[in-house]
């Protein structure tokens, strides 16, 4: 069973049963059936579906945000937030999937050539819990449009979810065995993966879960994408709007209760405005109100489950260890819920191991620097490298950021998001290949080179 807690107050939802052997098989042969159909369906079928998916997504957005909330703790606004999101993607690739599924022209020596985009067929999805309907969706939006099946492998936590996901793709007349939930545990996706009728599989989550994953694919000699974790680069240098780079970092730190795997978690500032940059961060990380993520009051509500909000303090109580000074916060709430206040730490010695991991919580680390060497060395100085946010504005920094800052995207005075527009991925142990725009579609399609006389 999937026992489901609402981690804002520590109640038992209610537990969902895990799928058996029986069930499972049933779904991967369903799923393959289905691939044969889809794989040939015409493209105004999977547009009009992805347009159907948008307006349902918007029409049920409270419900569906409600479900999210309750199993893992997000504000309702920002779980609505995440369920328009999706709605956006579902619409863009409605608007531009058939342009990116057109052919290439190829020139050739003797005779012509072209690309034509295929799909591979079922695709197995292995989803984290911090967004649990956005992380899903980036996915499955380009799936759809190219052809292939989606079967998802959700985090434990958010089964509730999950079984919401299935359940929207039905209702939105998607055929049955298009998009499924394997309500499944972790010790079970090998078996999955080494299928024959599952043919690539993407994984967002951790570094140890991705590792994991792409040995048993390997083994199988099938196509991975991977979206690990990350502990982003926040670089404020002189030139910059230091108001603005300060509210910024806040929403970056503090949103989702600081479990986001871009959002600046290594706040790098330039010697000359550190102390301006310090006294604004500090007052408005202080005043970010931890409460019951259903009030439209609360900034941020609590953190996923009383595990993760434990890692959360093992980590801070081995950066203190290390030398680092918490400045505030970084505390359990007195309440029966997993909530922790926003906090700071200063002085983490750069080369401590615990100042290398990903901190997912909505704890900052603040870090003086010299200069703009100081600043991309240590930006780079971890294992990860998924996003990074610069300000300045100077375009010469602009442009040493953008070539020397080691990772998958880089913002310029503004913090990362994704959209649906543009690619999301990472280098280093943050993973390989890229999601969103043509390239995540592509990413699961064989490119066949077809060769006219
Ligand atoms: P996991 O990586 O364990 O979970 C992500 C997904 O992978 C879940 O569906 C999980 O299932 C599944 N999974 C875990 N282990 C395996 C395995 N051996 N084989 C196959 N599937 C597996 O994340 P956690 O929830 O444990 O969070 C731990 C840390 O991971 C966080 O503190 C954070 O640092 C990072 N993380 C990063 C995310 C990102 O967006 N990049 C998202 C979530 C976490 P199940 O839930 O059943 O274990």
């Amino acid at each position: 069973m999937f026992e489901r807690v609402n981690p804002a107050t520590g109640e038992k939802l209610d537990a969902i049963a895990e799928m058996d052997d029986a069930a499972v098989e049933a779904t991967l042969a369903r799923a393959q059936s289905t691939f044969r159909e889809w794989r040939v369906s015409s493209l105004d079928t999977r547009t009009a579906l992805l347009g159907r998916l948008a307006d349902a997504f918007e029409a049920d957005k409270r419900r569906l945000a409600e479900i999210a909330t309750r199993e893992m703790g997000k504000t309702l606004k920002s779980s609505i937030a995440e369920v328009e999101k999706c709605a956006a993607a579902f619409r863009h690739y409605a608007e531009h999937g058939p342009s990116f599924l057109e052919g290439e022209d190829v020139a050739v020596s003797k005779g012509s050539a072209r690309t034509r985009w295929l799909p591979l067929g079922p695709v197995l999805a292995v989803m984290p819990w911090n967004f649990p309907y956005w992380q899903v969706v980036r996915f499955m939006a380009p799936a759809i449009m190219a052809g292939n099946v989606g079967l998802l492998k959700h985090a434990s936590i958010t089964q509730g979810v999950a079984a919401a996901l299935e359940e929207m793709v039905k209702k939105a007349g998607g055929p049955d065995g298009l998009f499924q939930n394997l309500a499944i545990k972790s010790d079970a996706v090998e078996k999955v993966i080494a299928d024959k009728r599952v043919v690539a599989v993407t994984l967002t989550g951790s570094e140890g879960a991705g590792a994991k994953v792409a040995e048993t694919a390997g083994k199988h000699l099938k196509k991975v994408v991977l979206e690990l974790g990350g502990s982003d680069p926040f670089i404020v240098m002189p030139s910059a709007d230091i108001d603005k780079a300060a509210e910024q970092a806040v929403t970056a730190r503090i949103q989702n209760t600081g479990q986001s795997c871009i959002c600046g978690k290594r706040m790098i500032v330039h010697a000359d405005v550190y102390d301006a940059f310090a006294a604004k961060f500090f007052e408005a990380m202080k005043a970010v109100k931890a409460g019951d993520p259903m009030d439209e009051e609360s900034d941020m509500g609590p953190l996923s489950s009383f595990d993760q909000r434990d890692t959360v303090l093992d980590q801070l109580g081995r950066m203190k260890k290390a030398g680092a000074t918490l400045e505030f916060g970084g505390e359990k709430l007195d309440s029966p819920g997993a909530y922790m206040s926003a906090g700071v730490l200063t002085g983490v010695p750069r080369n401590a191991d615990v100042a290398r991991e990903e901190v997912f919580g909505p704890v900052a680390m603040l870090f003086r620097v010299t200069d703009i060497d100081d600043a991309i060395a240590l930006a780079n100085d971890i294992p990860y490298g998924l996003g990074s946010s610069v300000w300045t504005n100077d375009s010469g920094e602009q442009d040493r950021f953008e070539r020397d800052i080691a990772a998958g995207m880089t913002a310029v005075n503004q913090m990362l998001a994704s959209a649906p527009e543009a690619p999301f991925g990472g280098v280093k142990l943050s993973g390989y290949g890229r999601e969103l725009g043509p390239w995540g579609m592509y990413e699961f399609m064989n490119m066949k080179t077809v060769m006219l006389p």
